[in-house]
């Protein structure tokens, strides 16, 4: 039985699928969203939030690009999106220091200034002793120094998969709730999706599955090689004022967020789709928060979240029309840029449904390469 029709179906209420729904809205074109779970209860609700296009010396440059696209969009966002919605992402400016603890992490580090600083819109310093304490006093003492890049912002990611949900809404989008099985096809042609108890006949379909968008590699008869990748976080209530930046060594970060606490993170861990939290991790990003801020030692876990980065074969995003299919996209593959990408990757989405172009390189992301 169908039970209800949609210009466009979109598998996934993460950001990725959020985020088409909304530029689709805003391009007249209707969409339903169906959400296995809770629109953005994994990764898309349990990101740190850091946004930034600097980059680092060897960085893809397409992948580059989508997340200066991006930046610009989640600003555009933050001007209008809490006003129209009710929800504040809680958006704000918030420099980063990536600290150095040795000579050769100083050595890299410095060697990928001029590299930075030939990002438009940021400023990037080398900072160490009194310079670098004037930032934020808790740095460690045992830090050379540090990498200091002004003009990054940072942000609440559920807040913001609300705000980006709500506002699709109101242009048009639907949510439902239900796990998506499989697709209805005529010829190259897809026609609705089939769920557990019903169908819904729909145009087209966009598969924004996070990790699991793999599941759909056996519907669409080519393979998406994206899986998980687990990251945790954790959030603490700290002794001392907030700290004036985020903090960086190393792959882990800490900031003390609007709310008062400051999250810490993260691990990169192989463990399939396993999302329960560990204490493994909740040792190893405590003794990286400690080594960038001996205050924190003191520090009380208030809350420990773990969730999966949809991550590609080839680290890089899975963007663009499933090959064999006339009407079918894929959308995902973020890693652990994957809020920083989301805004240009559904903008991207939703211009080559609503018109079949992009002015984003995307080429490198075809989801068809992995075959
Ligand atoms: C600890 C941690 C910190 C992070 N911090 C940052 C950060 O600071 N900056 C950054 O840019 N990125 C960060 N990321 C990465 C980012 O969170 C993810 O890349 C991004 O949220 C992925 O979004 P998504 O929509 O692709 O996937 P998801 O958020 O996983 O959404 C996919 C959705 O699809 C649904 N789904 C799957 N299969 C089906 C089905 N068959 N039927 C219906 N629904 C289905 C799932 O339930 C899920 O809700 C972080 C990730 C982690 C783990």
């Amino acid at each position: 039985m169908t039970s209800s029709t949609a210009d466009i179906a979109i598998i996934g209420g993460g950001l990725a699928g959020v985020s088409t729904a909304y530029y689709l809205a805003r391009a007249g074109v209707t969409s339903v969203v169906i959400e296995r779970d809770a629109v953005g209860s994994h990764a898309s609700g349990h990101a740190y939030g850091g946004i930034s296009a600097v980059g680092v010396a060897g960085m893809h440059g397409p992948t580059h690009e989508l997340m200066r696209r991006s930046v610009r969009l989640y600003r555009d966002m933050a001007a209008t999106l809490p006003d129209e919605t009710g929800v504040n992402f809680e958006y704000r400016d918030r420099s980063m220091l990536t600290l150095c603890f040795t000579d050769e992490e100083a050595e890299a580090a410095k060697l990928g200034i001029p590299f930075q600083q030939r990002e438009k819109g940021y400023t990037v310093s080398w900072l160490e002793g009194a310079a670098l304490s004037e930032v934020e006093p808790r740095v460690s003492p045992d830090a050379l120094g540090a990498v200091h890049v002004e003009g990054t912002s940072d942000l609440e990611p559920q807040r913001l998969t609300t705000a980006i949900a709500k506002g699709a809404e109101m242009g048009g989008a639907r949510f439902e709730q239900g796990v998506v099985t499989g697709l209805m096809r005529e010829g190259s042609r897809v026609t609705g999706v089939t769920l557990a108890d019903r169908r819904i006949g729909c145009g087209g379909v966009v598969v924004a599955m996070g990790p699991w968008s793999g599941a759909a590699s056996a519907w669409l008869g080519f393979r998406i090689a994206v899986g998980p990748l687990k990251g945790q976080i954790l959030r603490l209530r700290a002794p001392g004022p907030p700290y004036r930046a985020s903090l960086g060594w190393a792959g882990s970060y800490a900031v003390t967020k609007p709310d008062g606490l400051v999250w810490a993170g993260t691990t990169e861990e192989e463990a399939g789709f396993d999302e329960t939290p560990t204490m493994e991790a909740r040792a190893s990003i405590m003794a990286d928060l400690v080594k960038m801020a001996p205050a924190a030692a003191d520090a009380q876990v208030v809350r420990q979240t773990a969730c999966l980065r949809p991550l590609s074969e080839d680290r890089a995003p899975v963007l663009g029309p499933a090959p064999g299919w006339e009407d079918v996209h894929v959308v995902t593959g973020g890693g652990r840029s994957g809020v920083i990408l989301s805004a240009a990757m559904g903008q991207v989405t939703a211009d080559l449904i609503a018109t079949g172009a992009t002015d984003m390189p995307i080429e490198d992301f075809d989801p068809g390469r992995f075959d």
